[in-house]
């Protein structure tokens, strides 16, 4: 029996982990080598953890697997009827069963011009390059001619006021007002000026409305201008035009939304407005109960709407479908997949996050412990656990952050560059 599973990140790794000691070949297959925990992009975009902090290789995580085998290699196309899976470098692979994970990428809503101007936040890549486009920001700033055109530089604008946004905007604001406070010579950072900008009437739409009250407060006291039902109809290189007017901020990051991996489609089944798979209550695909959709590739419908997508809704939906796979239980046998929502967190800055657990709502520093806490906890290896928990005694002790490196001469950011 052979089982393949097309993507290494929280689903597909649940899935492959799983399978460890079952009776199947199992090989997964990722385009990068790499497991990348997501949640913690935002530190390595904003200077406080580096790369190989959350990101592992998927061989040293699946080693100890002996079932198990992994391929470098970008999926292209799956042919359900053959059961065959295609690679864009020619490999071709059979399953028995086919796990897919291959997650979102962020979408500019029919704007793709928009990703040069607004990188959005996704791979390591994109992190690295939001870190320098953050930071480039202030050099070019002490490099201005004079202090209207340095303040000009010191303008941030985010597109999108989820955990991400909220996030980045808070970040941004701690470097600005605290990291880099006293190392300029010319410019004063604190000067900087951080939009975030939210076509919503709050920010976090989801989380209980107290709670989305006490994190916009939370980002004023750090200095960040909270822009709600505020819509986005251009981005320049100038700004971001918001509500028909120009926003100057030469540096816009983009927070606001996702659409499924472009691969979903060669499945040909009925996918939502999102790309996503609609897949049945077992996480299969209409008319083949052995191929599985899972994590934010999948909409399964509930009787409160579509899950989240979300680290632990993808863990979860992955030992759901493992274990399916590990007891081979036919399709009118299988009970629906039931998600157990443990709760949602979202970090602001140093010592302020909010958070809810069941009916537990929690604020302030007791909530980005928690926040902190979790995700040490959820971090895929040890390594990663004393790394992390390093460079955060270390920033919230000395307020210093471990990475502000900008690793490309400045000749290389010419485009980038406005004079
Ligand atoms: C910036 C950011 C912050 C987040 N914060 C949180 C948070 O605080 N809490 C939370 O619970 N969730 C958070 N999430 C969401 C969470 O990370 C996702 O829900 C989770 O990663 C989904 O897991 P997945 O397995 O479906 O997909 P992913 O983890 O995205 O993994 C998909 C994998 O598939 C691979 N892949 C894609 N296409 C192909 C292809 N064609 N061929 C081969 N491989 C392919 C990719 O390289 C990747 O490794 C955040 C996400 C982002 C981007």
């Amino acid at each position: 029996m052979k089982t393949l599973i097309i993507g290494a990140g929280f689903g597909g790794l649940e899935v492959a982990k799983d399978l460890k000691k079952v009776d199947t070949d199992v090989v997964v297959i990722d385009k990068l080598n790499h497991h990348l925990f997501q949640p913690l992009l935002y530190q390595v975009a904003t200077c406080a953890l580096s790369p190989g902090d959350i990101a592992t290789p998927v061989r040293s995580i699946l080693c100890k697997s002996k079932n198990t085998s992994f391929i470098m290699g970008t999926v292209e196309r799956i042919d359900k009827v053959n059961q065959k899976v295609h690679l864009a470098c020619g490999m071709v692979f059979d399953f028995d069963y086919l796990v897919l994970a291959p997650g979102t990428r962020h979408s500019y809503f029919g704007h793709d011009e928009w990703e040069e101007l607004a990188p959005g936040l996704k791979t390591i890549q994109d992190a690295t390059y939001i870190r320098e486009k953050i930071l480039m920001a202030f050099e070019q700033a002490e490099r201005a001619p004079n202090h209207t055109e340095a303040t000009k530089f010191l303008r941030f604008a985010i597109v999108g006021a989820g955990p991400t946004g909220v996030e980045l905007a808070g970040s941004i604001a701690e470097i600005a007002f605290m990291g880099l406070k006293k190392e300029f010579t010319k410019i004063r950072p604190d000067q900087a000026k951080i939009f975030l900008i939210e076509g919503a009437p709050c920010v976090l739409p989801g989380f209980p409305e107290a709670l989305s009250e006490r994190a916009k407060k939370d980002l004023e006291k750090l200095g960040v201008t909270v822009m709600t039902n505020s819509k986005v109809s251009g981005i320049t290189e100038e700004g971001v035009i918001v509500n028909g007017e120009l926003l100057i901020a030469p540096t816009v990051l983009w927070a606001a939304g996702n659409i499924a991996s472009p691969l979903l489609k060669t499945l040909d089944v009925p996918l939502d407005r999102q790309g996503r798979v609609l897949v049945e209550q077992d996480l299969s695909i209409p008319g083949h109960p052995n191929i599985f959709v899972i994590g934010d590739a999948a909409n399964l419908t509930t009787p409160t709407g579509p899950l989240p997508g979300l680290a632990p809704v993808a863990k979860q939906e992955g030992y759901y479908v493992a274990k399916i796979i590990r007891k081979k239980i036919p399709k009118e046998e299988r009970k629906p997949f039931k998600y157990f929502d443990k709760g949602s967190l979202a970090t602001i800055g140093k010592g302020k996050a909010v958070g809810m657990m069941g009916k537990l709502k929690m604020t302030g520093f007791f909530a980005w412990f928690v926040w902190s806490a979790v995700h040490i906890l959820y971090l895929i290896d040890f390594k990663s656990r004393i790394k992390v928990f390093f460079h955060w005694s270390y920033l919230f002790l000395t307020g210093n952050r471990a990475v502000m490196l900008i690793t490309r001469p400045l000749e290389n950011h010419q485009d980038e560059i406005i004079e």
